[in-house]
């Protein structure tokens, strides 16, 4: 085992969005927890934090400005405008495997048990590239984070996409696993759908959930949706084969249906037939609809895909390293 693995440079990337109200709490956190992780001899003392401005609106990079030009072990990065919570975490994660040996994400509001990074470290150290934190219960979310939560990993298992179920963006990345990372090309992210494909030797640290604190969810409903959406298109493509065998039943049913006209037709039953003809009509028609809807859904992410638009840029960079300021993503 190398040195590195016991003492290794360690980057904290921590996205933020209008965390205005959490960030001074959440950075005093960070900053006390990397010191005292350097005291024992953890991690280098290169070590950093770097925080990535989703392009909030309030005083959010005041903040981390005001946090960078009194701590030499803070950075900060800044997006001109919100890229969301995916690509705010891959920005800070591509940036710092430059500098690190291993990176870990966790949420600007510390929801998530910083304690656990010590066992992250240890993990590291024997051996793994990545490491994921596994949430150990939702007893602090609302009942419809907690169902939308359920109804989300179970239908992402469905598809075909192994995700760990209840694991967070709280999790360590060695360099090697975010080289791995930076060769994954899609604009659509999903990272917790795509660090598992890396298939690197991994472990699982379980950690504990608090409320948060300051501030409100920057989740919202449609972020919550957009992030489905794209974690399960982006892996699977059940939905375009169930649309498939739904035509396949329609048109066998359909087939039925001709037997039992011209049957009942030369048999001489008179049969109204207005409430078949019609329901034929909505089921049909509905499912027609659906079908379009899914496989536009696949073509219309396809469209964005072949565009290759850049996935972020930062606009500004806080940092002390030289050749920094033109890092190129
Ligand atoms: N976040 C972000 N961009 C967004 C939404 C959220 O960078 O568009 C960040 C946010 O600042 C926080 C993390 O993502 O650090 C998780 O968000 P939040 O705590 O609001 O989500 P929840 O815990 O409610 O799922
Ligand atoms: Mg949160």
């Amino acid at each position: 085992m190398d040195n590195n693995r016991q003492k290794g440079t360690l980057y904290i990337v921590v996205p933020c969005y209008n965390e205005e109200e959490a960030l001074d709490t959440s950075a005093r956190t960070l900053l006390d927890k990397l010191r005292e992780l350097m005291k024992k001899d953890r991690i280098s003392d290169k070590s950093r934090i770097v925080f990535v401005d989703d392009g909030s609106r309030d005083s959010t990079w005041e903040i981390i400005e005001r946090w960078y030009s009194g701590n030499e072990e803070i950075k900060g990065l800044r997006f001109a405008h919100n890229r969301g919570h995916q690509n705010a975490i891959l920005a800070g994660m591509m940036y710092a495997r430059t500098y690190c040996d291993y990176t870990i994400t966790i949420d600007a509001d510390l929801q998530q048990d910083i304690n656990a990074m010590e066992d992250f470290i240890s993990a590291y150290a024997d051996g793994s590239e990545i490491v994921y934190g596994v949430r150990n219960s939702r007893d602090t979310d609302g009942f419809f984070k907690k169902l939308s939560a359920t109804v989300f990993y179970k239908t992402m298992n469905a598809m075909g996409c192994n995700i760990y179920e209840n694991s967070a963006d709280y999790r360590l990345m060695s360099a090697k696993a975010l080289e791995a990372l930076s060769e994954y090309g899609e604009v659509n992210l999903f990272l917790r759908g795509i660090i598992p494909d890396i298939g690197f030797k991994s472990s699982v640290v379980h950690f504990d959930v608090f409320p948060r604190m300051q501030g409100t969810s920057k989740y919202s409903l449609s972020k919550m949706f957009t992030l489905a959406a794209d974690g399960i298109t982006s892996f699977s493509i059940k939905p375009i084969r169930m649309v498939l065998g739904m035509g396949i039943l329609a048109l066998l049913v359909g087939f039925g249906m001709i037997i039992h006209i011209i049957y009942e037709h030369y048999f001489g039953y008179t049969v109204s037939g207005w409430s078949s003809i019609l329901m034929s009509i909505w089921v049909i028609g509905g499912a027609n609809l659906l079908s379009l809807g899914i496989i536009g859904e696949y073509v219309g992410r396809n469209y964005l895909e072949t565009k290759q638009r850049p996935r972020y840029y930062f606009w500004e960079i806080l940092s002390r390293d030289e050749g920094s300021d033109n890092h190129e993503v």
